[in-house]
């Protein structure tokens, strides 16, 4: 069920009426649902019920707030991440280090250094070089770093091309039909374990089709491997599971997920692992917004919201849906766009969609936001960086405060050689 719901005419988060929270927080906010976080984790949890072994980690550049961190590790989740910075999260949060897997393409070595400081659970290799580097690093400080090699399975996820990671010509992991050859001389050295393959084809899935196709390419290679004399213990089958931005989409269901997993993996003998971000984030949030204008267009009206794409992305980004509801809807609707005000023509949420009925003054949401959201944010325009609260039944608190102009403006310097 949805947490963010009409009751008595005023949209409300689980029991907190959002223009309470404008009036102490202001707006532009995310606003989260602790129950609607508690209900995705739960049900991905229960729909991976047929699968053997398995560990869930949760994609943190999904939404790295440390109170949603927590409140997943408080069920079960540990963290896929792919920076020192989303690491220290992970950690700060909680999350005990073992449970913590490093993707990336682009790990520094000081990463490097920092993840086996750490004793992670699992290096996600993308290349041979950063196996041979993470080997060296290890050897020379007495370590076993436990590593798997991302594979690319060269499979279209059918999705938005700049959320696709996993056909040829993406940058992300080891052309499959290369990994044996490279898993041979990774497994030689002294300082990884290499234990195991990975794969993340992409996002906002609609489909299991193709991640079917990706995990049939990977059962393959794991026998091929196994052929080879390798011991495979381990298995990451990434994240990419979508979810309903607009009308009309259907995205699979935990349950369904995990009954295709069971099946492709039924003779596997591995301990699966699973890095699910949007799926358990992305319905838990939305971003709450104050229209400061409805301004006359030349086809529609444009509401003008003070959230922008600088508190929001995806639009500007990925050409991203999301719904937009008046917080206190009066059952008429509008023909209008939405618009924030940063000075660039992509910094438009919706375009000549029918939408409520909203006015100046009025407060509405953006839907779906709990993914990709706020932790995509910048200051561009000199705009505050959105704050976030995370509401629990009847209360709420702010789990990421506002961070002003003046703020950000703190760490500049004028070089005195510019004085007058
Ligand atoms: C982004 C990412 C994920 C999470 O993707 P979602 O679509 O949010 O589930 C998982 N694994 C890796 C390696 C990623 O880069």
């Amino acid at each position: 069920m949805s947490h963010f719901e009409v009751i008595g005419g005023a949209l409300h988060a689980e029991n907190v009426p959002l223009a309470r929270i404008a009036e102490q927080v202001g707006t532009p906010v995310y606003v989260y649902s602790t129950e609607a976080f508690r209900e995705a984790a739960r049900a991905f949890r229960k729909g991976l019920e047929p699968v053997g072994r398995h560990h869930v980690a949760f994609a943190v550049k999904a939404n790295p707030n440390l109170a949603v961190l927590r409140l997943l590790a408080n069920e079960g989740f540990g963290a896929d991440v792919v920076s020192g910075g989303e690491l220290s999260r992970a950690l700060a949060a909680g999350i005990p280090a073992h449970d913590v897997v490093f993707s990336g393409v682009g790990k520094t070595r000081k990463e490097l250094h920092q993840a086996l400081d750490a004793g992670i659970g699992q290096f996600n290799l993308e290349l041979e070089e950063e196996g041979v580097v993470l080997a060296e690093i290890a050897r020379s400080r007495g370590m076993t770093a436990p590593a798997a090699l991302r594979v690319n399975p060269d499979v279209d996820a059918g999705t938005h091309e700049k959320i696709s990671t996993g056909k040829a010509e993406n940058k992300f992991g080891l052309p499959i039909d290369q990994a044996p050859a490279i898993f041979d001389r990774l497994a030689k050295l002294e300082g990884i374990n290499l234990r195991g393959v990975a794969v993340h084809i992409g996002s906002q899935l609609l489909s299991l089709d193709p991640l079917e196709a990706a995990f049939e390419r990977v059962g393959r290679l794991v026998a091929e491997l196994r052929a080879a004399g390798h011991a495979i213990t381990h298995v990451d089958l990434g994240g990419g599971l979508g979810v309903a931005y607009k009308p009309g989409d259907v995205p699979p269901t935990s349950a369904a997920f995990g009954e295709m997993v069971a099946r492709v993996t039924r003779d596997w003998d591995v301990e699966l692992m699973f890095e699910p971000g949007r799926h358990i984030s992305a319905d838990a949030g939305v971003l709450l917004t104050e229209v400061l204008w409805v301004k006359p267009g030349v086809t529609n009206p444009w509401v003008v919201v003070d959230a922008a794409m600088n508190d929001l992305a995806r639009v500007a980004l990925y050409d991203a849906w999301h719904g937009f509801a008046s917080v206190t809807p009066d059952g008429g609707t509008m023909v209008a766009n939405v618009a924030g005000p940063v000075c660039e023509s992509s910094d438009v949420f919706l375009k000549n969609r029918e939408i409520d009925r909203v006015k100046s003054g009025d407060l509405a949401v953006l839907q779906s936001a709990g993914a990709y959201g706020a932790t995509m944010a910048s200051t561009y325009n000199s705009r505050a960086l959105v704050p976030e609260v995370l509401v629990s039944g009847d209360r709420f608190e702010v789990v990421a405060g506002r961070i002003t102009a003046e703020t950000i403006m703190g760490a500049e310097q004028i070089p005195d050689w510019l004085e007058p």
